[in-house]
């Protein structure tokens, strides 16, 4: 039972175990392995949930070969929560030398992201607004995601993200798989998962 009846790798079994995640919380033990059954998830979560690493155990675990760009982007409301999502994310990936993760979001100097795209990444964790200035500086190149997270999708729209999450969906390439994860499913998110996603399975947890 719990994250061994998972078919979870060695490495991040031992990461669980340095992490002491024990037994997964509920939202864990319904999305993860429908996130890794490949399938599109619409989540209602709210924060303090176990969210990060529901969404955040499957995005590593299928990681594939790096290739030029990122394969995975995860897209959320503030700096605060970017940032939190790395540090969860980075623990989970610990025992995992060629996971790199990038936090993109403004409130500090574009050079040192532009640097840490630049020697390659695998996951890229950001604000739309500063997503879309480095996807306009050619700095963050879409071509190989394969994987999008929109997390506390809610708050995203409530701030006025939607013109930029959908210019940003829109560069993704076809087939890939979303994951959507929301304390609220209202009617602006059902059109943005009728429009983007593809046959969700839907969560509420
Ligand atoms: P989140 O809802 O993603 O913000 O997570 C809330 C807190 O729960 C974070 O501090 C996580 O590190 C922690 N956490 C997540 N999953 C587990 C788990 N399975 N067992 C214990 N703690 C966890």
């Amino acid at each position: 039972s719990g994250f061994r009846s998972m078919a979870l790798s060695p490495s991040m079994l031992k990461a669980l175990a340095l992490a002491r995640y024990h037994t997964p919380s509920p939202i864990q033990a319904e999305f993860i392995p429908k996130a890794l059954d490949g399938l599109d998830v619409l989540g209602q979560a709210k924060t303090g949930t176990g969210k990060t690493a529901a969404f955040g155990i499957p995005l590593i675990e299928m990681l594939e070969a790096r290739g030029r760009g990122p394969q995975a982007i995860i897209l959320a409301p503030t700096r605060e929560l970017t940032q939190q999502i790395v540090v969860e994310i980075k623990k989970l990936a610990q025992n995992r030398a060629d996971v790199a993760i990038c936090g993109l979001y403004g409130g500090e100097p574009i050079d040192r992201q532009i640097r840490a795209l630049s020697q390659g990444i695998d996951i890229a964790v950001g604000t739309p607004g500063r997503v879309l200035d480095h996807i306009e500086r050619h700095t963050l190149y879409l071509g190989d995601i394969f994987h999008v997270v929109l997390d506390e999708a809610d708050r995203m729209l409530d701030i006025g993200f939607r013109p930029d999450i959908e210019r940003i969906l829109r560069k993704v390439p076809t087939p890939h798989q979303t994951m959507l994860l929301s304390a609220t499913i209202s009617p602006e998110i059902r059109t943005l998962s009728h429009r983007y996603m593809h046959e969700p399975v839907e969560l509420n947890l």
